[in-house]
């Protein structure tokens, strides 16, 4: 029987008021799994109106005048929740987004309770400054939560984009409004759950679920004072221009065609064949910051192709699952694109198995970086390998791309690492090691792979605003 399920506002479950739903599928098996209600626009002005609400109540005792301390011990209880509801949430992840079981609940799960625990600690970080600029008055800042914060988010790791966004906006004394993927909507459903369980005051999270048309009914609201967002940068441009309407603040996680440079003087060339491997065609290649363009260093070239063949196969046995047979079809299309440019098949190329939207893992050797299977997201398990030659070509052709969200360099030379990762445009540089990510870390990108960060100390305080006091003495 198929699942029903509504929308979560103000800590209670309510059809859309369209009574509208849609349905989801598992893109494993191709079966269908819930219908789901889908939030219109007065879904979006009801939620607005209780989590303003919520927020407003601030000065009577609800949620942003609770301790941090008490924010603290409610994002902490979250996480034990989630401990105990592991293999539920792992479950639904898997069924939702096409991954496997054992990737929901070994990798994902933890990571999303790690990120929520490091914002139950850092809490105490939001802290403002005491200035000393004239003897006649004291002067100090205050870090205060904004508001009621959106966040739109998007299909490939829907509990981690979830927490990313949900726990540092909670954790700075803030209320949401989370409008997961159309497609994989589950997970923030499953949540919501826990906080009511947790006892988190009504209206401070809520869940919308939707399409497109929900997001942007959330961008366009007056009363929705910042948007989180994670997405494709085709997306992440509208956003911007329709949040700009009402001056809302916006941080955008974007796409990325990110540079995994291998130098001839890598210290270990089979763990950067092992870490190429593992960065593109892992979760089929549906990482945002996958790094897709291997440049490698000629006297390395062979010996990389080799092993990076033989390695690839190992992924055809996991499988794992694009998203839709859209995300199929386009994925197919770039590797046929990919031929008429003339890049050279290694290996890989076909669609995997006959259920589900699987493509094997497939490299493309011999590419131009010109190409478009060089400069554009294909978003599925296609590395792109470009042959280089020294350490000037190499910073060249990385930073020949419209995106900026993250790079690996591999080499011994620890004064060459430095000079290069210094000249990368992008976010994140990871240096004699790929993928590598810690809720302490602020991850996010440059050019078009958007601004802001998720992570860190850095998100928490993007999800406030500064108050500047002036005491006359
Ligand atoms: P998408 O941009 O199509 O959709 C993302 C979300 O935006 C969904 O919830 C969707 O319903 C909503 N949306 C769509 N149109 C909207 C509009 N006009 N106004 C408001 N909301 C709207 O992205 P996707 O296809 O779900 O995800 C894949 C993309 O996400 C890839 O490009 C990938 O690189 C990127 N991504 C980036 C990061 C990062 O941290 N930089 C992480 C994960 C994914």
């Amino acid at each position: 029987m198929e699942l029903v399920t509504d929308l979560f506002i103000n800590n209670e479950w309510r059809a859309s008021i369209s009574k509208q739903r849609f349905q989801t599928v598992n893109p494993a098996n191709e079966q269908a799994i819930a219908m789901v209600a889908e939030a219109g626009v007065e879904d979006v002005e009801l939620a607005v109106q209780v989590a303003s609400c919520a927020f407003a109540l601030q000065s009577t005792g609800a949620w942003s005048t609770l301790t941090a301390k008490e924010r603290s011990r409610l994002l902490g209880r979250i996480a034990d929740l989630m401990e105990e509801h592991r293999e539920e949430l792992a479950t639904i992840e898997a069924l939702d987004a096409g991954k496997s079981y054992r990737a929901a609940f070994e990798d994902d799960l933890p990571f999303c309770i790690s990120i929520i625990r490091y914002y139950a600690g850092v809490i105490g970080q939001i802290e403002g400054k005491y200035l000393q600029f004239h003897h006649a008055y004291t002067a100090y800042t205050r870090h205060e939560a904004i508001g009621v914060v959106a966040a739109i988010t998007p299909w490939n790791y829907p509990l981690m984009m979830f927490v990313s966004k949900v726990a540092p906006a909670l954790a700075a004394g803030n209320v949401v409004i989370v409008k997961p993927a159309e497609e994989t909507p589950l997970s923030a459903l499953a949540m919501s759950k826990l906080f009511v369980k947790a006892g988190f005051p009504a209206g401070v999270v809520n869940v919308l679920t939707g399409g497109p048309a929900t997001g942007e009914a959330l961008v366009e609201h007056p009363g929705v004072q910042k948007i989180a967002f994670t997405g494709s940068t085709e997306v992440g441009k509208k956003i911007a221009a329709n949040a700009a309407k009402s001056l809302k603040r916006v941080s955008l996680e974007l796409g990325g065609k990110s540079p995994n440079i291998i130098f001839a003087d890598v210290l270990n060339l089979e763990e950067a064949v092992s870490a190429a491997c593992n960065s593109v065609f892992y979760h089929q290649g549906q990482t945002c910051c996958a790094g897709t363009r291997v440049l490698v260093e000629k006297n390395v070239y062979q010996n990389f192709l080799e092993q990076a063949k033989s390695k690839s196969s190992d992924y055809n046995q996991e499988k794992g699952t694009l998203i839709s047979k859209k995300q199929l079809e386009r994925v197919c299309n770039y590797i046929s694109i990919g031929k008429e440019e003339g890049a050279k098949l290694l290996c890989g190329g076909k669609q995997l198995g006959s259920v589900g939207f699987g493509v094997e893992a497939t490299i493309f050797y011999d590419v131009k970086n010109s190409m478009r299977i060089a400069q554009e997201e294909i978003f599925g398990p296609v590395m792109c390998v470009i042959p280089f030659e020294g350490e000037e070509e190499a910073i060249a052709l990385a930073n020949d791309t419209q995106y900026g969200l993250a790079a690996a360099l591999w080499t011994s030379d620890s004064m060459k690492a430095n000079r290069v990762m210094r000249a990368l445009k992008s976010g994140t540089v990871w240096i004699n090691c790929s993928d590598i990510s810690d809720p302490s870390l602020p991850f996010g990108g440059v050019k078009m792979s958007g601004y802001g960060k998720d992570l860190g100390v850095d998100s928490l305080q993007s999800y406030t605003e500064v108050k500047s006091v002036v005491l006359k003495n």
